[in-house]
C-alpha cells in the first residue's frame, strides 16, 4: 500500500468539454488527473472531469467517515485558463466541513490595486458575478499557495501538504511525496507551471499547455529525465500546427504528438500520455494521433477518461 502510486485521467480535453456520442471512448470533460499517493490524492488541474471525482471522493468519506475523519486533497493548478480551473466550483469537497483543500498555483496578472496572487483568481472564479457561493463561504478548511520558483510541495502521511520555501532540493522517500515545478512560458499569456511529483523512486511529470519546440524543449526534457510517466499537451496534428491554407495553430501554445514524442524520448522517460486533446478531434482522430505517435516512441498512450495507469 505504501508504495502505490496511481494515477487517473479524470478529464483529458483541452479548451471546452465536449460530450456527445463521437467522444464516448475518450471522453469530454476538460484537463484534470488524479493521483493517489500514500494517503493523499492528488489533482493535477481543476477541469471539468474534477467534478465526478469529487462526488466519488465524497461518497467514499462518508461511508468510512469514522475511520477517515477528514476528507483531505491537493490541488494543483498549471495555469488559470478556464479549462483548467472551471470544476473547482462544482467540486463538492468544497463544501464539506469535513474536507481540508490545499490550492497551489501560478501567480495571476491581476488588475493593479489587486493582489496577484492564486487566492484572488479564486474568489474571481466564485464572485457573485459568476457563481453564486463564494469560494471564502465554502464550508471546506482551505489553504491557498501561490508558487514561486524553486518552491516544492512536500506531501508526508496524515499531514496537509506543506510548501518549502525556494528550496528546490527536497528528496523523495517512500514516505512522502515531493512535488517540484517551474513555469514554462511558451504558452499565452502566461505561461503554464509544469509539475514534476516523486515517491518511493517513481516520478510522473505533467506537462500541459505548452507549444514545444521543433528540436525539442531543452528544459523540459531535462526536468523530465528518466521519468516513468510524462503526461504531454498533443493538441494538435501537424497538418493544423503546420497550417492548411490560412489557419494555423503556430503560436496557440500547444503541441503536437511528434513534439511530445521527442520529449519523450530524449528525455528517456517510461511511458508517454498524449493530453489536452482537442475539442474538434474524435475518437477516430484520437486513435490515429495514437497510432501515428507509437511510430515515433512506442510506449505511448493517447490519454483517456477512466484511464489508470499504476507505476
Ligand atoms: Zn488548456
Ligand atoms: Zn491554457
Amino acid at each position: 500500500m505504501a508504495h502505490d502510486f496511481t494515477i487517473t485521467f479524470r478529464g483529458v480535453r483541452g479548451s471546452i468539454p465536449v460530450p456527445g456520442p463521437s467522444t464516448v471512448k475518450i471522453g469530454g470533460n476538460s484537463s484534470c488527473v488524479q493521483v493517489n499517493a500514500l494517503d493523499h490524492t492528488i489533482f493535477l488541474d481543476a477541469g471539468t472531469g474534477i467534478v465526478e471525482a469529487g462526488k466519488q471522493l465524497v461518497k467514499t468519506f462518508i461511508a468510512n467517515k469514522e475511520k477517515l475523519k477528514k476528507l483531505r486533497t491537493t490541488i494543483l493548478i498549471s495555469h488559470t485558463h478556464h479549462d483548467h480551473i472551471m470544476g473547482l466550483p462544482f467540486f463538492t469537497p468544497i463544501f464539506l466541513a469535513d474536507a481540508s483543500l490545499s490550492i497551489y498555483g501560478p501567480s495571476a496578472y491581476a488588475p493593479i490595486g489587486q493582489p496577484n496572487d492564486m487566492k484572488y483568481v479564486l474568489d474571481m472564479l466564485m464572485d457573485q458575478m459568476f457563481f453564486p457561493v463564494d469560494f471564502e463561504e465554502t464550508n471546506a478548511i482551505k489553504h491557498v499557495g501561490t508558487l514561486k520558483p524553486l518552491d516544492q510541495i512536500i506531501l508526508a502521511s496524515g499531514e496537509e501538504a506543506e510548501r518549502v520555501n525556494g528550496a528546490g532540493s527536497a528528496h523523495t522517500s517512500k514516505d512522502k511525496v515531493v512535488v517540484s515545478q517551474y513555469r514554462a512560458y511558451n504558452h499565452p499569456k502566461s505561461g503554464s507551471i509544469i509539475y514534476k511529483l516523486e515517491h518511493a523512486g517513481k516520478t510522473i511529470v505533467y506537462a500541459t499547455d505548452i507549444e514545444s519546440y521543433a528540436e525539442g524543449d531543452r528544459r523540459l526534457i531535462h526536468f523530465a529525465k528518466g521519468a516513468d510517466l510524462l503526461i504531454h499537451d498533443a493538441q494538435y496534428t501537424m497538418e493544423q500546427y503546420t497550417g492548411t491554407g490560412t489557419m494555423t495553430t503556430q503560436g496557440y501554445g500547444h503541441s503536437t504528438p511528434e513534439m511530445a514524442c521527442r520529449v519523450a524520448q530524449e528525455a528517456g522517460v517510461k511511458q508517454l500520455a498524449l493530453y489536452h486533446h482537442d475539442p474538434n478531434h474524435d475518437d477516430d482522430a484520437i486513435a490515429k494521433k495514437e497510432e501515428g505517435a507509437k511510430k515515433l516512441f512506442a510506449n505511448t498512450i493517447a490519454a483517456y477518461e477512466g484511464l489508470t495507469i499504476n507505476i
